[in-house]
């Protein structure tokens, strides 16, 4: 049943919600396909891809990004999926919002298979900053995590962003009990002697396969636990800012005031941060999703597709974020709770 949405008050400013808060950060994903099959994520087989024609273009990505920028206080904006480098077009789309808006940082978040031989082109095109995303440094757990063998090419890639300067490389690692939590330690150290900024995701229930269970997954609390041994968390007293990341400056037992780096944990179950959230996400069809736990949906791609002009499309795009939900999808935060019902739809399908 089509979502009935209330115009947002012509004095709201942006992306405004009911709730005070105002989106300025902007996530498209451009593919819903993907190369990795991350058991958290995505079921064995994929899922039914999207056909090319309903993927937004690259005039129609770049026309929503103008909108966001020039008339609705969008200030950032990262690049996702499914897998981005998928997309065949990915330097072309860079670029071509890069060329309209030279200040406005744009990243990407990938999981670096194949990332070696783009990265030059990427940072050439005018990306700013990417995310890998890695669970793991040991190929078994890789290939058990991911259901495929490429972590050769995620290092690659990595090694490939670091020297083309996509500073700072940040890496996104989900724990998964009994598989990869106890690894946590290793990878921050890897992390650490490389210069790359760690954040540790808590898994979210938005498997495919729907196998997610609140007793069963990794909390930043058992995470730090697994830390605190081995380093130090010194907590980053800068504001936070939106970050969905809380930030730990790193230093050891032995040499407690040396800083080696940071690592963020963003624990958007255990210690949500919706209230704060300032986010709006496009899926590669084209749909506004207000928030990552909605299941609710709202489709630009009609009118960017049916000569409607930027006002009607930014006030339906107001109008979707108008009716954001408070928290986790509903009325209260509580992801894992009686009332919490998880959407139909993946994190690679919505856009991580
Ligand atoms: N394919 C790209 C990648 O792997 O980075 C971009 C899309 S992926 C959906 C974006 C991020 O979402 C990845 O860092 C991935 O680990 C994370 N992710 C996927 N499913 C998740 C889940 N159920 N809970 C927490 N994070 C998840």
């Amino acid at each position: 049943m089509p979502t009935i949405l209330t115009p947002a008050p012509a004095g709201a400013p942006g992306l405004s919600d009911k709730f005070g808060r105002q989106a300025t950060d902007l996530r498209i994903s451009l593919i819903d396909k993907c190369n990795l099959r991350c058991t958290y994520c995505m079921p064995a087989d994929g899922l039914a891809w999207l056909p090319k024609s309903k993927l937004l273009t690259l005039e129609e990505i770049t026309r929503i990004v103008r909108i966001g920028v020039r008339d609705l206080g969008i200030r950032e904006l990262r690049l996702t999926g499914g897998e981005p480098l998928v997309r065949v077009d990915l330097a072309q789309i860079i670029a071509a919002v890069r060329a309209e808006f030279p200040e406005l940082p744009i990243s990407l978040t990938t999981n670096g298979v194949g990332l070696a031989k783009k990265a030059a082109a990427l940072a050439e095109a005018g990306l700013s900053r990417i995310n890998v995303s890695l669970d793991t440094l040991h190929a078994e757990t890789f290939a058990m995590l991911t259901r495929r063998d490429h972590i050769d090419s995620v290092f690659e890639g990595i090694d490939a962003a670091l020297a083309v300067g996509l500073a700072p490389v940040k890496i996104n690692a989900v724990l998964m009990r009994g598989i990869n939590d106890e690894q946590a330690p290793e990878l921050l150290a890897w992390a650490l002697e490389r210069g790359l900024e760690l954040r540790f995701i808590e898994q979210m229930p938005l498997d495919a396969d729907h196998t997610w269970r609140k007793d069963n997954m990794v909390t930043a609390a058992q995470l730090r636990a697994y830390l605190e041994p081995h380093f130090i968390l010194n907590p980053d007293t800068r504001p936070r800012d939106g970050a969905p990341a809380e930030r730990f400056l790193v230093s050891t037992h032995e040499d407690p005031q040396t800083i080696l780096g940071a690592v963020g944990i963003i624990a958007s179950v255990s210690e949500p941060f919706c209230s704060d959230c300032r986010r709006t996400r496009i899926t590669a069809e084209g749909k506004v999703m207000s928030c990552l736990f909605s299941r609710e949906e709202t489709d630009l791609s009609a009118l960017l597709r049916d000569g409607s002009g930027d006002i009607d499309i930014a006030e339906r795009w107001r109008a979707a974020m108008w009716g954001k939900p408070r928290a986790h999808g509903m009325d209260h935060v509580g992801l894992g709770s009686k009332d919490f019902v998880q959407s139909d739809r993946s994190m690679s399908a919505i856009g991580g």
